[in-house]
């Protein structure tokens, strides 16, 4: 299984978490299918740089992939997939490389241009 390539159209907005200098917006197909950190439904983060973080494994090689440092580590516990996921935290500095995308073994990453 891979991210949903229709989330932003398909999926509700259910919260949003702080980034680094502006808010990162949390989808998920329905308010059901997201509990929050510390739950086993975290949906897709990210609007610009998606990341399914129900699919992440916490592999990392986004992380090392991203040439302008757009992730970091966010703790998720209680997650079955992982207890840490690669949250966006500088979105606005994605540069569509597409790097991420293409390095993610569980195909968790989708770029959309603005
Ligand atoms: S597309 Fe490139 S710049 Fe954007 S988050 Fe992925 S690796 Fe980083």
């Amino acid at each position: 299984m891979a991210i949903d390539e229709n989330y932003l159209t398909e999926y509700e907005k259910v919260a949003t978490h702080d980034g680094e200098n502006q808010p990162i917006q949390i989808w998920a197909k329905d308010q059901d299918s997201y509990s929050g950190i510390g739950s086993d439904k975290l949906g897709v983060w990210g609007t610009i740089v998606g990341v399914d973080f129900d699919l992440c494994i916490a592999d990392g090689a986004c992380i090392d992939a991203c040439p302008v440092e757009v992730f970091e580590w966010i703790d998720t516990p209680n997650h079955p997939e992982s207890d840490k996921k690669a949250i966006m935290i500088r979105e606005e500095e994605c540069i569509i490389c597409r790097a991420c995308e293409s390095v993610c073994p569980v195909e968790a990453v989708l770029i959309t241009e603005d």
